[in-house]
């Protein structure tokens, strides 16, 4: 069983099968009976029902892990696993362009339990070293980030982090397991939003955390105590989902750098953002680690383009935040990722008005750049 689409499908899955059923069925049971007093008890808060352990199996095996853990949501998984790996008088290095959620943690809740970090501008070793504090604990990372979607120097990371014993943490949920397993890169943890591209339809909330065995541990005992554990419904819609993640995000991956070289030389637009372009600035970083460029395209609106009229042009995608599902959806960060970002760093981070946010869904790839062109013509005009 080795690659990526015969895992989705088949790792996890009971042996033999539960009454003969194909696909897993769902055990909606909070509790479990318990006969033998030596056994672990069965409990739904404690991520051990059928639906939970086929579930970690198939996202060890598509990880290329050790060991995972679902979660309630992405937020879940970031909260345990950092609370798991940190204490009191602990300090994080990250880069700044981290997922709004993830920044409030930071900010807002890690400092009730005593635990810093420092935020870098540039992604090389000499900035990771200037940040560096004597108790540092925690070298963080997003495979992807959002929205200008750069691709940090991830191997550089691991090295430097093993210099340094730093244990190393990755939000790998702009690139999906089928761009990218971090693991295979040497992080420690790997964790995903599960809501994006794994869940894939826009219609559950779910994490994901991986690696290796020592840590899992821990985050599995955190999340007991938080209580951020996955309903088994979600559950049974997620493991679902994962069978097709190879098809939806190959495709997602061929129509975003369809749709983003069909658009990168329209008047309407000042520059398009995505890593398949050889004018990205991590294109030749990112052929190397990713397997494909991802289903995400920044858009940059000339100053000749009027914003609303190209937003009241596009008939297919939909205006909303969140990503990685069957639907094209468009938003601007401004206005949903990055709205409690102060202005003055926004536009630092190059985060203006006129950046629009594509999540590439599944419709045809020429029905979506005829649309897109249409939006931006209607923007020129407007
Ligand atoms: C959406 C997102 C999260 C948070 O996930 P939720 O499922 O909404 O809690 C974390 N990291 C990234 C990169 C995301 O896009």
């Amino acid at each position: 069983m080795s690659t990526l689409d015969t895992q989705s499908i088949h790792a996890g899955e009971p042996d033999p099968r539960i009454e003969g059923a194909v696909s897993m069925p769902v055990f909606q049971t909070a509790t479990y009976t318990h006969d033998d007093p030596d056994d672990e008890p069965r409990y739904v808060r404690y991520n051990n029902s059928p639906n939970h352990e086929a579930l970690h199996d198939k996202l060890a095996a598509l990880t290329q892990t050790e060991s995972a853990l679902v979660t309630a949501s992405g937020m879940a998984a970031i909260s345990s696993a950092l609370l798991s790996v940190l204490e009191t008088g602990d300090h994080l290095v990250a880069p700044r362009s981290l997922y709004g959620g993830t920044l409030a943690l930071l900010d807002d809740l890690l400092p009730q339990f005593g635990i810093a970090h420092t935020l870098v501008a540039e992604d090389t070793p000499e900035a990771w070293a200037a940040a560096l504090q004597p108790n540092t604990k925690v070298l963080y990372a997003e495979s992807i980030t959002n929205p200008r979607l750069e691709v940090l120097d991830l191997t550089g990371m691991v090295d430097f982090a093993e210099e340094h014993a730093l244990t190393t943490v990755i939000d790998n949920t702009f690139a999906s397991p089928v761009n990218l397993r971090p693991a295979s890169l040497g992080f420690d943890v790997v964790l995903h939003s599960a809501t994006k591209y794994l869940g894939g339809h826009s219609d559950l909330a779910a994490g994901v955390v991986a690696g290796a065995s020592e840590h899992l541990g821990d985050v599995h005992q955190t999340t007991k105590l938080l209580g951020g554990m996955l309903d088994p419904r979600a559950c049974g819609l997620l493991h679902r989902s994962l069978k097709t993640i190879g098809v939806r995000v190959r495709k997602q991956n061929a129509t975003a750098r369809a749709l983003a070289s069909a658009l990168a030389d329209h008047d309407g637009v000042e520059r398009v953002h995505h890593p398949s372009l050889p004018s990205h600035a991590h294109h030749d970083r990112a052929r190397t680690l990713l397997d494909g460029f991802g289903g995400m395209v920044g858009l940059e609106l000339a100053p000749q383009t009027d914003v609303d009229p190209f937003f009241d042009a596009l008939s297919l995608p939909l205006r909303a935040p969140s990503l990685g599902g069957v639907e094209t959806l468009v938003s601007q960060p401004v206005h949903t990722s990055h709205k409690n970002v102060d202005p003055a760093v926004r536009q630092a981070m190059g985060i203006t008005d006129r950046f629009v946010r594509v999540s590439v869904g599944l419709e045809g790839p020429d029905d979506l750049t005829e649309d897109f062109t249409a939006a931006l013509d209607a923007g020129l005009d407007g």
